[in-house]
């Protein structure tokens, strides 16, 4: 994982990462048969987002898509987060959750980050965007605790 700390610039390859899921952001709109919907707003950025989820299959596998307004950071990071949990089970997304937060705050990482998710590391060098980058990620965290308050 490369990371270029002195400079404050987000590595060009990252930064055409980030663009790429704000131009064309995956799971965006509404979530057909959705079993819960929160809403998650990032006072600092203006940032505003809702997640939608629901389970699906035989091992009742996580499917979120999301809708909202706000930087590049948080709409990418959203996008980025509803491939990432697809298909898995509620308590993997939840190691995914714990496991990004901690990265994003520079704490020890259980989970490897890979992938297009390499790219908001750079993030860490703007402390004022970690909440932008985060605030998909609780929301989310939101949902699923709400779901699981449903199936109770
Ligand atoms: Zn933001």
């Amino acid at each position: 994982m490369s990371m270029d700390r002195g400079t404050g610039n987000l590595d060009a390859l990252y930064r055409e990462v980030i663009l790429d899921h704000h131009r064309s952001p995956r799971n965006y709109g509404d979530l057909s048969g959705a079993e819960v919907k929160v809403e998650g707003y990032n006072p600092l950025c203006g940032d505003r987002v809702e997640i939608s989820v629901k389970r699906e299959g035989q091992n009742r596998s996580v499917k979120c898509a999301f809708k909202g307004e706000g930087c590049s950071i948080c709409m990418a990071s959203a996008s980025m987060m509803t491939e990432e949990v697809e298909g898995k089970p509620a308590e993997k997304a939840e190691e995914i959750i714990t496991a990004f937060r901690a990265l994003m705050k520079g704490e020890e990482c259980p989970l490897a980050v890979e992938g297009d998710l390499e790219s908001l590391v750079g993030v860490r060098n703007f402390p004022v965007r970690i909440k932008c980058a985060l605030l998909p990620w609780t929301t989310l965290n939101d949902a699923l605790e709400k779901l699981k308050e449903k199936s109770a």
